[in-house]
């Protein structure tokens, strides 16, 4: 099959290669020339494990990169909108990529003659694609829906870091489609994935992307909550998070404690979900509170410090792990940020690391210390802080010095100050 990919971040790239490893024929085209250059030399514009052992492998045989959409477009049967879906400063969705992508390809399509199938990857708000999208192709295109074209919504349900991994073993394929959608292409496209898949309508598809994300940011912040109480208690939250694990109502995932969740989803998407139930005359309480968990838990460790030090302007503070998780170099509301912006207002001095996402965060903070080497950091500063949970930071030496650990890193803690987060 010929598929178009619009927008080369994690998710389009990571489909776009997936579906060439499939032996698709894959145009991914962006409107980021840059982009689009490195991806022409072999080089992705970020990591993520996997997409680079598969783009050599791919390139100008089945992955296509382009900067132009009307020859892909053309050559396509099926084409994935994958662009950002970031807030506004008000907390609603910016749809602004969405629909510029759209009357991008509506405009291109105008001269196509084949029928398309247009899938819509982005976490768009529910009804969007219904009231939005829809209508911004046909006023563009001059088609009208299901004669010309057809579109569904297919959420991606990935996590960075094992994107590739989740791309070929999804749990489950929610295919959003209206009534009387043809199914051929979708069915061919994934009928060499054995998970469940479901076909409900466009808008209960973005429901259950936006639900998802609730549901795992609210584990996130429930156990952080449970855990800043454990460490008033003095018991560790691991413990009993391992109990409580066993039971199948609850499972044992996504129970890890910690400075909170990052990422490029969790926040906004909470976010738009909420700013949609009020536009609704909703207040959704719950949901209002796992961001008001999640926005105080990176300070816990600047209460730590406090409490540990009488004074503490003079301290050299050094934050390992900068990304939101390992295994990225995505720094998208990672904790570290909210972290070191508490530090520099208390006017500290900071040192920083991270295996993979030292240049992204450079972009964000160009006037702290960065260190290439993790023991050079620790042996330079008093405070560690464990920000994000990479491998590499399990064996270090951090003997003397006083460490919070907010990921529950390090095992061995002979000879170490080691104070934890929620433990
Ligand atoms: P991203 O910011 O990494 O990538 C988006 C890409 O779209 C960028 O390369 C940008 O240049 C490109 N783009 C923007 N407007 C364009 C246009 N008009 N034409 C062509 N390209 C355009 O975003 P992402 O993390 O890949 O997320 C994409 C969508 O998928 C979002 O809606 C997000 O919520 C959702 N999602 C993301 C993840 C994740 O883990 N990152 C997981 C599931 C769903």
């Amino acid at each position: 099959m010929n598929i178009t990919v619009v927008g080369a971040g994690y998710v389009g790239l990571t489909t776009a290669l997936g579906y060439a490893n499939l032996k698709h024929k894959v145009f991914c085209y962006d409107n980021d020339l840059e982009k689009i250059k490195l991806l022409k030399k072999g080089k992705l514009p970020f990591f993520e494990k996997g997409l680079q052992e598969l783009l050599p492998l791919n390139l100008n045989k089945n992955f296509v990169a382009t900067d132009t959409l009307i020859d892909s477009l053309d050559k396509s049967s099926m084409i994935f909108i994958c662009v950002g879906t970031p807030s506004l400063n008000n907390g609603k969705i910016d749809l602004e990529y969405i629909f510029q992508s759209c009357k991008e390809i509506g405009m291109n399509l105008k001269s196509c003659k084949d029928y398309k199938t247009i899938v819509i990857k982005s976490t768009v708000i529910p009804k969007t694609t219904e009231e939005l999208i829809i209508p911004i192709i046909e006023k563009y295109s001059s088609k009208k829906i299901q004669i010309d074209f057809d579109v569904k919504v297919i959420p991606e349900f990935f996590q960075e870091g094992n994107a590739l991994h989740n791309f070929f073993n999804p749990d489950r394929i929610i295919i959003g489609q209206i009534n009387s959608s043809n199914n051929l292409l979708i069915d061919e496209l994934y009928s060499s994935f054995t998970c469940p898949v479901l076909k409900v309508s466009l808008a209960t598809a973005e429901m259950i992307k936006y639900s998802s994300n609730a549901f795992l940011s609210c584990k996130i912040s429930f156990i952080n909550e449970i855990g800043n109480i454990c460490k008033l208690l003095g018991l560790d939250v691991y413990e009993v998070a391992n109990g409580m694990g066993y039971d199948p109502r609850i499972g044992p995932y996504f129970l890890n404690a910690g400075p909170g969740f990052g990422g490029s989803c969790f926040t906004k998407d909470l976010q738009a979900l909420i700013k949609k139930a009020e536009s609704l005359d909703y207040t959704p309480l719950l949901l209002q509170s796992i961001l008001e968990v999640n926005n105080n838990q990176p300070l816990k460790v600047i209460n730590l410090i406090k409490k540990k030090f009488n004074k503490i302007d003079s301290l050299k503070i050094g934050v390992l792990g900068l990304s939101f998780k390992e295994g990225t170099d995505d720094v998208r509301e990672s904790p570290a940020i909210y972290i070191i912006k508490e530090l520099i207002n208390l006017n500290l001095i900071i040192h920083a690391y991270d295996p993979m996402a030292l240049p992204n965060m450079k972009k964000k903070f160009p006037n702290i210390k960065y260190f290439e080497n993790p023991q050079e950091l620790i042996n330079n500063s008093d405070v560690i802080l464990i920000v994000t949970a990479w491998p590499q930071f399990k064996n270090l030496n951090y003997i003397g010095k006083y460490v919070i650990d907010t990921r529950k890193v390090i095992d061995n803690k002979k000879g170490v100050d080691y104070e934890g987060l929620c433990w």
